[in-house]
């Protein structure tokens, strides 16, 4: 199951602020795209215009050829993924991966084989009695996309999931979260303003600057032929 997201001449304002100022884009099925550019840039509006968490003030958003703009975050199979602090603390970890079913209405056995299979899927089967404080800042972010895999979404999108990690974790769930990708093969999206991080994990690379794409390409089509002296700079290649 791989999905297309298209972006056509999409726009955002806030009031009299252009934050997204046109953005045509086509986001390959089942390639791990990653968003990057510095802060302020407009990559998490980018990203929650896609989930379905902030309004569409122009364009188009298609998934699979179907229009988006109006249809509600939860009809649109997507997942989002949020920092580790967004675990429910008084809940063990069993329960944390569980609860957003329980509260969709799913069978508890159902429930039982998804929590199960993400638990493995992530390695932390030994730590399902757990509450999040007994675990590590890496397990807590395994906890925290678990969330997001019992719900068999079409698309993973992450906003800067990893930024509160030290720098030796951020390293490890970097590899965690590409052989995620592997495994599963859903289309992802993840958002950072970290350069490393983009090269290292993307398939194609989105180089944004004040809501407008700079390039997009594979992490090499960006480092051996940058568009212009911004992408340059940013990406780290000698032009
Ligand atoms: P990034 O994720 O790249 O750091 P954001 O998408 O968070 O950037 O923000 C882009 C711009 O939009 C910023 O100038 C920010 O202040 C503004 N912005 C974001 N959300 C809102 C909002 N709800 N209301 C008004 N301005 C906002
Ligand atoms: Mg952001």
């Amino acid at each position: 199951m791989v999905t297309t997201i298209t972006l056509n001449k999409v726009e955002k304002r806030f009031g009299a602020l252009d934050v997204i100022r046109g953005i045509d884009l086509e986001i390959k099925p089942g390639a791990f795209t990653v968003f990057v550019g510095p802060s302020g840039c407009g990559k998490s509006t980018l990203l929650r215009m896609i989930a379905g968490l902030e309004t569409i003030s122009g364009g188009d958003l298609l998934i699979d050829g179907d229009r988006m703009n109006d249809v509600a975050a939860s009809k649109r199979g997507i997942a989002m993924v949020f920092q580790s602090y967004a675990l429910y603390p008084h809940m063990s970890v069993y329960k944390n991966l569980a609860f957003g079913l329980e509260t969709a209405g799913y069978k508890r056995e159902e429930i039982d084989r998804r929590v199960r299979e993400a638990a493995a899927t992530l390695q932390i089967t030994d730590y399902l009695q757990r509450k999040p404080k007994a675990l590590s800042g890496g397990q807590r972010q395994r906890v925290a996309i678990g969330r997001s895999i019992v719900r068999d979404p079409k698309i993973f999108l992450f906003d800067e999931p990893l930024s509160n990690l030290d720098a030796e974790l951020r390293v490890q769930m970097r590899v965690e979260i590409t052989k995620l990708h592997e495994r599963l093969g859903n289309t992802m999206i993840y958002v950072t303003h970290d350069q490393v991080e983009a090269m290292t994990m993307a398939d194609q690379i989105v180089v944004l600057k004040a809501g407008k794409v700079m390039q997009a390409g594979s992490p090499l089509e960006l480092y051996n032929n940058p568009a212009n002296q911004f992408v340059a700079g940013f990406i780290g290649s000698p032009k």
